[in-house]
């Protein structure tokens, strides 16, 4: 088994668990971008969130949920930005999900999400959401 997070879900390696049910377990960044900074993964390998049925999603939210408030008051956070990486593109270096808590702060200089990206000119919403909804048809 050569997946890092699948080797910790296992206890095959250590880590710093905080959480953890027959779902998904919970665990601090090996190199937190803040104090607090979690990772919360589902049991089983699956490398991006449209591999995962709705019922796993449910769970591995769910603890997300149960965190946010523990993890931020843990570390005296004003609020806390919660992101997945999902697929290579987009920065994914673990191929198996895992979904950031970083506890946030007002003075802490780090942006919004909307920093991720440049602004530039994008096709009219109307058309775009009209794909989507066929995509989901
Ligand atoms: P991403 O860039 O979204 O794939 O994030 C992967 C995250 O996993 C990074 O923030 C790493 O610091 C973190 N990470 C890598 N190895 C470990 C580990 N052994 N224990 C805890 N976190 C880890
Ligand atoms: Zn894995």
């Amino acid at each position: 088994m050569s997946c890092i997070f699948c080797r910790i879900a296992s206890a095959e390696i250590p880590a710093e668990v905080v959480a953890q049910d027959g779902n998904a377990l919970a665990f601090l960044d090996i190199a937190p971008l803040a104090d607090g900074h979690t990772v919360v993964v589902p049991r089983r390998h699956v490398a991006t969130l449209e591999e995962m049925p709705p019922a796993e999603i449910e769970a591995l939210f769910r603890m997300v949920a149960h965190l946010s408030g523990p993890v931020r008051r843990a570390v005296g956070a004003a609020g806390s930005t919660i992101g997945v990486n999902n697929g290579a593109a987009t920065g994914q270096t673990i191929p198996h999900v895992h979904v950031h808590i970083v506890p946030r702060w007002d003075d802490d200089g780090a942006g919004s999400v909307h920093t991720i990206f440049r602004p530039g000119s994008r096709r009219p919403v109307g058309e775009v959401g009209k794909e989507i909804r066929k995509a989901l048809a």
